[in-house]
């Protein structure tokens, strides 16, 4: 029943229970891609933060435009500010800070989670490690979640913004395809520009990234427009070399 449990929180972090005392896997905000207008969502081209701190709204809205106003909510992020920035200045910890799995939520929670070849997690300790079954193509993953049966992508990235690090962590998730499709070498460069030694468990120090919401468009050879907006991580160097005097 433990890991029942577990698949729960995994599809609500925050409503996870969290041990006094432990700030240091708490969040100060969010940084959101599109809102629920009604119950349709809308992708946004400049980023949306929430917050639970007015402290942390006021210095967002600073940094990045818009006023900080209530949303309904039931979780305790219940103030928002729609910013004026497509791109905000980020420090990731190491590639520890990025997390991805794919996920599929179904009426009973996390229905399935897994790497793309085995599950991660499971109601049933046994399959944990096990084939899931996902087909090996990304094309056919991306059909498969389209039309309900397969997971879809969660990548989880915490980091601090480069102008404000004493505000604390900020979480950005993202179901985004294009994401996933480019994430090894977001890894690979938080790995090399942040030292990491794999053979040595060196996991490397905090690098510089940037996080933008970029929008694609073009026309089908058909005649039809399409156009959506992509996160887009890119990390520009080293914290501690960019820095030589902070410390
Ligand atoms: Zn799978």
């Amino acid at each position: 029943m433990a890991n029942n449990l577990k698949s729960i929180f995994e599809t609500d972090p925050d409503a996870k229970p969290r041990p006094r005392g432990n700030y240091e896997n708490d969040y100060v905000g969010r940084f959101r891609s599109g809102r629920l207008v009604g119950k349709a969502p809308e992708a946004l081209n400049e980023w949306r933060v929430t917050t639970g701190d007015p402290v942390v709204a006021d210095r967002i809205a600073e940094l990045l435009g818009g006023e900080p106003e209530e949303w309904e909510t039931d979780k305790e992020d219940n103030i928002e500010i729609l910013t004026a920035s497509k791109s905000v200045a980020i420090i990731i910890e190491n590639s520890d800070a990025i997390d991805a799995s794919m996920k599929k939520f179904g009426f009973q929670g996390l229905e399935h989670h897994c790497d793309g070849v085995v599950y991660l997690t499971d109601d049933d300790p046994e399959l944990v490690g096990t084939a899931c079954g996902c087909p090996a193509m990304f094309q056919d993953r991306k059909d498969r979640a389209k039309s309900g049966k397969g997971p879809k992508p969660s990548i989880d990235v915490t980091f601090k913004l480069s102008d404000a690090p004493e505000l604390g962590k900020f979480r950005f998730n993202s179901g985004s395809w294009e994401l996933v499709k480019v994430l090894h070498e977001v890894y690979e460069a938080v790995d090399t520009m942040g030292g990491a030694d794999e053979e040595n468990g060196v996991k490397g120090g905090p690098v510089f990234a940037t996080l933008n919401i970029e929008n694609v468009s073009y026309t089908t050879k058909a005649g039809r427009e399409v156009s959506y907006n992509k996160p887009v991580i890119k990390v520009t160097g080293a914290v501690a070399a960019e820095m030589p005097k902070a410390a």
